[in-house]
């Protein structure tokens, strides 16, 4: 199985508009952050968790030529936003793509992408199939996916555990409950907002105390804002077995 980082940024991206910050006008490629998504390609398929506002220019960049499916963490448009673009696929493949996600989420898609879900479909407007999930595991195609619910502010969100691969993004706080579903996991990818305390994101300690507990051989922070600092200055910082992710970053399993 690959994973591949489509984006490590937070909901503005990285560099943001009109800033001129040091991170913001760092030359360096890895502090270059659009919105968070991974691709997983496992057993054949093509997965994309979140069509955040950048999915084209990933799709793009990665010289993506088929989508099985698209997995929905929660509705906040930094993950969302770019749905409209999975047309390109639906043309490539000739059929609707597989989107899964939770009733309260598919119905802020139905709002947000009214048309796409409107009784008169306009010639080249996206296709999809929804399929409801819940925080039982489900399948897409042969790959199972194990749901992890952690909270968001006061958000419910779902991660999700792929195999030995966990992947969380949005995180402020998670019970004892769903922690013991993410023990084992191999790699495992979670949020770090900034330094400074969020309401509604792992701050850099909180997300390398969680690494700790977890124990994972691997851990990759992503959801990065440019508070957090430069990509080289922050990497010097952290403990052995936990890195920065950044966009392009590809791990195999
Ligand atoms: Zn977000
Ligand atoms: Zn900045
Ligand atoms: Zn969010």
């Amino acid at each position: 199985m690959t994973v591949t980082f489509l984006g490590t940024g937070t909901s503005q991206g990285v560099p943001v508009i009109g800033c001129d910050c040091e991170v913001c006008t760092s030359a360096d490629k890895h502090d270059k952050r659009l919105r968070t998504s991974i691709m997983v390609e496992a057993q054949g398929k093509v997965i994309v968790i979140d069509t955040g506002p950048d999915f084209r220019y990933q799709m793009l960049r990665e010289g993506v030529k088929h989508l099985d499916a698209v997995v929905f963490t929660h509705e906040h448009k930094d993950h969302t936003g770019g749905l409209d673009d999975i047309r390109a696929f639906n043309y490539l493949q000739q059929e609707p793509t597989d989107v899964y996600a939770v009733p309260r989420v598919q119905a802020s898609l139905k709002k947000e992408f009214a048309y796409i879900f409107a009784e008169y479909q306009y010639p080249g407007i996206p296709k999809i199939n929804l399929h409801t999930i819940g925080t039982e595991p489900f399948k897409v195609g042969p790959v199972k996916f194990t749901p992890i619910e952690v909270v968001h502010y006061k958000l419910p969100v779902l991660g999700f555990r792929i195999h030995d691969f966990t992947y969380i993004t949005d995180a402020k706080t998670i019970t004892d409950a769903e922690v013991e579903k993410i023990m084992g996991s191999k790699v495992l990818v979670i949020n770090a907002l900034q330094k400074q305390p969020h309401i509604s994101h792992f701050t850099f300690d909180e997300a390398v105390a969680f690494a700790k507990r977890v124990g994972a051989e691997t851990t990759y922070f992503t959801h990065i804002s440019h508070r957090l600092g430069k990509h080289a200055d922050v990497s010097t910082e952290l403990p052995a077995g936990i890195e920065l992710a950044y966009d392009g970053l590809k791990v195999e399993l």
